[in-house]
């Protein structure tokens, strides 16, 4: 006999308080292994990544503009190529950060350590002590380099993919975080940090913040203009870290996470009301931060463009992106999904 809906739902049979019992383990069970998931997190966020590269386009002179506006959606989606190669490209992750403060020992300046220049900075450190702390502002001026000789040759797929992978890294560049060892506040009992600053508070409030920077301008030294914003982070980052662990101290426990639908799992997170309070505490430090990197992302555009000699970006007009370029994108995305990371030293994300 079948057994209605009702009976099975309202009478406790010894099978259904089974049921009730197997249903509770397995909830307990999901919130047990969600816990201890880390939160996803990369740098400053897929979503901030393409915010600030999209929003950068928006800087551009009228010689540039149309160019940009035409492949925004390339610029802004590829904007988050690079942090997907580092599970398909061995060397990759260094070029995201600079622990800086392995230069110096506590109270120290590490900036007057480190030479600006990569010569100067490998002869006093070696180059594998470099790559192991990471190598950011250089990379950066690598970039520059790249992309300058991409609109000489007046070469469509380079310009767009280092356009797109420049601001990445220039982004990175502001990140707080990506500054100091103490990158996930590990060192701190704050793991998680890094993710809550970069991802969830922009997650949650990039919709409220002003983008409009004003027009992009030349800079003459790129590789002292990735310092500067390096050394601007590298200052931030205690704020970050200290006006967490303040917040910690004085808020719920009980309040501090919650757990959100994210496709097919559940996350735990940091609360909103936690995420609210904190990023008060920033008093708008994510935004300013953010903004600087449009500026700076459209800037060094705009630089590398001077630098080739203003080539009239109009006669890219009937191109398309090559075959090659779409397939070698589609194998990173690939590599990226089956998540080998083949390059684990650095930052984990
Ligand atoms: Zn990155």
């Amino acid at each position: 006999m079948q057994h209605s809906y009702q009976n099975c739902k309202f009478v406790n049979t010894p099978s259904s308080i089974n049921m009730v019992k197997k249903v509770l383990i397995l909830i307990f069970i999901i919130l047990t292994i969600s816990f201890f998931i880390p939160q996803q997190s990369h740098s400053w966020g897929f979503f901030a990544h393409k915010r600030i590269n999209r929003m950068a386009v928006f800087t551009l002179p009228p010689g540039m503009i149309g160019f940009y506006k035409k492949h925004i959606e390339f610029i802004t989606e590829h904007a988050v190529d690079p942090d997907k190669r580092r599970y398909a490209v061995e060397d990759e992750a260094p070029k995201h950060f600079i622990d800086i403060d392995r230069y110096a020992k506590d109270g120290e300046d590490p900036f007057k350590n480190m030479p600006r220049k990569w010569k100067d900075a490998v002869a006093k450190f070696t180059e594998d002590t470099l790559k192991a702390h990471g190598i950011v502002p250089w990379w950066i001026e690598t970039m520059v380099k790249r992309l300058t000789e991409a609109f000489r040759n007046e070469d469509l797929d380079r310009i767009l993919r280092y356009s797109a992978d420049l601001g990445h890294y220039i982004g990175d560049a502001h990140v707080p975080l990506h500054t100091t060892e103490n990158y996930n506040g590990q060192l701190t009992n704050q793991k998680g940090i890094h993710g809550f600053w970069e991802s969830r508070l922009p997650e949650l409030f990039a919709e409220d913040y002003d983008y409009w920077t004003g027009r992009a301008k030349y800079i003459e030294h790129p590789l002292d203009y990735a310092w500067d914003r390096v050394q601007e982070s590298f200052s931030a980052k205690d704020s970050v870290l200290l006006l967490e662990a303040q917040l910690n101290a004085v808020f719920p426990s009980d309040k501090k996470y919650s757990y959100e639908n994210r496709g097919a799992a559940m996350m735990r997170v940091y609360s909103y009301e936690y995420s609210l309070e904190y990023n008060k505490l920033m008093s708008g430090m994510v935004e300013r931060r953010m903004r600087s990197a449009i500026i700076g992302i459209g800037s060094l555009w705009y630089t590398a463009w001077i630098n080739a000699g203003q080539p009239d970006l109009s006669r890219l007009d009937n191109k398309e992106i090559s075959e090659q370029l779409r397939k070698e994108q589609e194998e990173e995305d690939k590599m990226w999904k089956t998540g080998i990371i083949k390059n684990s030293k650095g930052h984990e994300d």
